[in-house]
C-alpha cells in the first residue's frame, strides 16, 4: 500500500473489520433462527402460560436483534468505507515510486526547440486569440475562471477531433456510445474515485430540486470512464462474448482544486472538456493484450495527427486506486516548452468489476461465474490536443497547418487556419 502512496487505511484494519462483520452476521442469523423457533413454538403452545412466556421471550429477542442489526450496519459501513480505499495490486513490471520514476517507453517525432527555432514560437493562447478561436473573458463572466468558449475554428477543431477519433475507434471494432454526464456518486466510488479524501474534492456534486434525503447522491462525471463502466454493472457475459469494446463521447468535469500557475491559463487545465474515451471489458487472461491494443490505437491516433509524443509506463504512486498498470502519453508543446499529458490508459483488472459486479460465465458449465477485467483509455481529450496542434503546427506568419486527417471533418477542408 505504501508503494501506491495510500494513506489512512491498512489491510489489517479491513481484515479485522471483515472478521467482526462475519462473526456478527453469523450470531445474528442464529438469533433470527432462534426467534423463528420461538414463533413456531408459540403457535404450538399447549397452555396460555406457556404462550405468554414464549411471546415475552420473542419480544426480548426482537429487541436484541434490532440492537445487533444497528451495530452490524455501522460496522458494515466502516468495513466498506475502509475496503474501498484499498488500491488495486500493482503490475509486476510497473516502476515503483513517484511520478519522477515514470519509464519512457518510446518517443515518436522530434521536439521543436523553442529557443532554437527559425521563428519565435507563440503559445497556444496567443495563437487562439489571434484566430478568434476562444473567448475566455465571457466564459469567466458566465461560468467562472478556467471555463472557455471555443469559437469559429476552435469549435470546428473540437468537432473534427471527436469525429476523427470516434470513426477511428469504430473502424477498429469499438461500439460508439454517447454517455450521460451526470452519474450517481456511488458509481464514481466504484470506479476508484475515493470517498471523503482529496480526490473527491475534484468532483462536482449535483443537487436537483427533486432531491430529498433519500435520493442517491449525484455528481458530474470526471470522465466518461464512469458512465461507461457503470453501463456494464450487474451484467453477466458469456465467455465467448468477451471482450466488449466501446468508445464513448462525453464531457469531463474537473474541480481541479488547488490548481494554480501557468497550466490554468488558456486551455491546458480547465474545468470542463470533451473527451473520447475507449473502454473494454475482458476475460482476465485477455486484459494485458487489450491494454497493448489500446496503447497501439492511441499511438496510431497521435501519429496520424502528426504530434511529437512519448509513451510513459507510469509508476506505482501514479496509478490511483483502480489501475494495475497505466501508460500515459505526453505531447511536446513548444509554446509551453514542456511535455503535456494528452492521454492515459489503464488496466484496472478486476478492481472495478468487483465493485460493479461485472462477471462472465466460463464455457465450462461446471465453473462458477468469474469477475471480468476492465480497461479505459483516452482517445482524445480535446483542449490539450488543441494546445498541441496550435503550438506544433504554427507557421511564421501565425497561420496553423491543420493535420491532414482532420481536414475532411472541417467545412471547406482547409489545409490552414
Ligand atoms: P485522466 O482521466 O485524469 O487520466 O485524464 C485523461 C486526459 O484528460 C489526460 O490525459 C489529459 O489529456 C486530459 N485532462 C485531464 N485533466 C484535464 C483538465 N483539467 N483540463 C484539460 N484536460 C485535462
Amino acid at each position: 500500500m505504501s508503494q501506491r502512496n495510500v494513506i489512512g487505511v491498512d489491510a489489517t484494519t479491513v481484515k479485522d473489520l471483515y472478521q467482526k462483520v462475519s462473526l456478527m452476521t453469523k450470531e445474528l442469523n442464529a438469533l433470527r433462527s432462534k426467534r423463528n423457533d420461538i414463533t413456531r413454538s408459540t403457535k404450538a403452545a399447549k397452555s396460555a402460560d406457556e404462550r405468554t412466556r414464549l411471546i415475552e421471550q420473542a419480544k426480548q429477542l426482537k429487541l436484541t436483534i434490532q440492537e445487533r442489526e444497528a451495530t452490524l450496519a455501522t460496522l458494515d459501513d466502516k468495513l466498506l468505507e475502509n475496503a474501498l480505499q484499498i488500491p488495486n495490486e500493482t503490475h509486476r513490471n510497473s516502476p515503483i515510486g513517484p511520478e519522477s520514476c515514470a519509464r519512457v517507453v518510446k518517443t515518436i517525432g522530434t521536439p521543436i526547440d523553442p529557443d532554437n527555432h527559425s521563428f519565435p514560437i507563440q503559445d497556444h493562447l496567443a495563437l487562439a486569440k489571434k484566430h478568434n478561436m476562444v473567448d475566455l473573458e465571457s466564459a469567466a463572466m458566465v461560468s467562472g475562471a478556467s471555463f472557455y468558449y471555443l469559437k469559429n475554428y476552435g469549435a470546428l477543431l473540437e468537432m473534427a477531433l471527436i469525429q476523427y477519433a470516434m470513426h477511428k475507434a469504430v473502424e477498429k471494432g469499438f461500439s460508439p456510445i454517447i454517455t450521460p454526464d451526470i452519474v450517481r456518486t456511488s458509481f464514481a466510488y466504484s470506479c476508484g474515485f475515493k470517498p471523503r479524501n482529496n480526490e473527491m474534492s475534484q468532483i462536482y456534486d449535483v443537487t436537483t430540486p427533486t432531491m430529498d434525503s433519500e435520493s442517491p447522491a449525484l455528481c458530474l462525471a470526471g470522465t466518461a470512464e464512469v458512465p461507461l463502466a457503470g453501463m456494464f454493472a450487474k451484467k453477466i457475459f458469456n465467455e465467448q462474448d468477451l471482450p466488449q469494446r466501446v468508445v464513448g463521447f462525453g464531457h469531463a468535469f474537473r474541480a481541479e482544486a488547488g490548481a494554480r500557475g501557468s497550466d490554468t491559463k488558456g486551455l491546458y487545465r480547465v474545468h470542463q472538456f470533451s473527451k473520447v474515451e475507449l473502454f473494454a471489458v475482458s476475460r482476465p487472461d485477455q486484459s494485458e493484450l487489450i491494454l497493448e491494443n489500446l496503447v497501439n490505437l492511441q499511438e496510431e491516433i497521435f501519429t496520424e495527427l502528426g504530434l511529437c509524443f512519448r509513451i510513459l509506463d507510469m509508476p506505482s504512486e501514479e496509478l490511483g486506486g483502480s489501475a494495475n498498470r497505466k501508460f500515459d502519453m505526453e505531447a511536446w508543446m513548444p509554446g509551453r516548452g514542456d511535455w503535456g499529458e494528452i492521454s492515459s490508459t489503464s488496466n484496472c483488472t478486476d478492481y472495478q468489476a468487483r465493485r460493479l459486479s461485472i462477471r462472465y460465465r466460463p464455457k465450462d458449465p461446471s465453473s462458477q461465474l468469474e469477475f471480468c477485467h476492465t480497461l479505459n483509455g483516452t482517445a482524445i481529450a480535446v483542449p490539450r490536443l488543441i494546445v498541441a496542434i496550435l503550438e506544433n503546427f504554427q507557421n511564421e506568419d501565425g497561420r496553423i497547418e491543420i493535420p491532414t486527417v482532420l481536414r475532411r471533418w472541417i467545412p471547406g477542408n482547409p489545409s490552414h487556419i
